[in-house]
């Protein structure tokens, strides 16, 4: 997408630094809740109102850590950002305080759900187990008049349960479910993510889930979803999928916006910048944003202009974020010459 046809902000994710302090540079100082409000203010002189999630959301983290939440939430939906919640996986939840979230405005509340309910996947830190508590928590979310967004971390481990847990979420009466492929990262070792092949039989099940779920179905981590959702690209009239930088943005606890959560490059922070500023106007985002500077197959194959690929893997496994999405399978179609640049054509 070239930065002339930029795609809206649609979404932006807020580390509010309620989990334990992992994301930012050691000595960089958390956003104060003044400082909060300060860039909410800002964001609202925009015209367009994107989604805001706040991430590692602990509504009893220890003072100090992390921008009380409901101060900034108030900020949010006083002033009309759609908000949702994304509780830190320790953090404790009543349905009354479910229902304060409710009555402050939240919109929605994103549930992890990693693992189908009679899994033998291993609980590990890294999978979280659903379990019946999961689904006391779901059943209240809804009580309280929240939507319940699921969200699947899906790795080569737990690949198998997706079936299950795609038979599971309507009983859970989700308003959304994001599937979201991990990358590479400090954390996540490289065996974990599904390559290509295996990702594309997943992406390509998938769209038929989606093709008859009672919700939509989005992903993270795989914009070439938009593949198999529309076979024939035409990336004149489909809508660009939201990636890293396309369509959404990161803020990390200490105020440093990135293009995702899993692309760790800062446009610069939030308490010089208006959020939506820095996504219209930074190199960064811009040149993420165009495929024009996308690096293989991702400069040049037919849906460059509504994918582009997952930056933030193609950052991980290659030390470019604008080299080509290495878990792209090689679905080799030709792209309007028009639009090629001349050292972008296909092998
Ligand atoms: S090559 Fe890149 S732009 Fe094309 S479908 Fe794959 S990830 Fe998307």
């Amino acid at each position: 997408m070239s930065s002339g046809h930029m795609v809206p902000l649609q979404r932006v994710v807020w580390d509010v630094g309620g989990g334990p302090p992992a994301r930012s540079a050691p000595r960089a100082v958390p956003l104060t809740l003044r400082e909060a409000r300060g860039v909410v203010r800002r964001m609202a002189r925009g015209a367009q109102r994107p989604t805001v999630v706040l991430a590692g959301v602990d509504p009893l983290a220890p003072p100090g850590r992390g921008i009380p939440v409901a101060g900034l939430v108030e900020a949010l939906t006083s002033r009309g950002f759609p908000t949702g919640l994304a509780l830190h996986p320790t953090a404790a939840f009543t349905p009354r305080s479910l229902r304060a979230w409710a009555a402050m405005g939240v919109q929605h509340i994103v549930l992890p759900v990693d693992t189908a309910l009679d899994s033998h996947i291993p609980r590990t830190p890294a999978v979280r187990r659903t379990d019946a508590a999961t689904l006391v928590y779901a059943h209240a979310v809804v009580a309280a008049g929240l939507q319940l967004y699921a969200t699947t971390r899906v790795t080569a481990l737990t690949a198998p349960d997706l079936m299950g847990i795609a038979a599971l979420l309507p009983s859970l009466q989700v308003s959304r479910w994001d599937v979201s492929f991990v990358v590479p990262t400090a954390t996540v070792a490289r065996s974990e993510p599904l390559r290509a092949m295996r990702l594309e039989r997943v992406l390509a099940w998938l769209s038929r889930y989606a093709a008859s779920a009672p919700f939509p179905v989005t992903t993270e981590g795989a914009p070439h979803f938009i593949r198999h959702l529309h076979p024939q690209p035409d990336g004149l009239t489909l809508a660009p999928m939201v990636r890293d930088a396309q369509g959404m943005l990161y803020i990390t606890a200490t105020g440093e916006v990135w293009p995702g959560p899993d692309l760790p490059l800062s446009a610069g922070n939030v308490r010089l910048h208006a959020p939506q500023a820095l996504y219209r106007s930074a190199p960064l985002f811009q040149r993420l944003r165009s495929a024009a500077e996308l690096g293989g197959r991702c400069g040049w194959c037919a849906w460059s202009q509504v994918c582009g690929g997952s930056r933030a893997r193609a950052y991980a496994l290659t030390g470019d974020a604008l080299a080509q999405d290495p878990h792209c399978a090689p679905v080799i179609l030709p792209v309007a010459p028009a639009r090629r640049r001349r050292s972008q054509t296909p092998p």
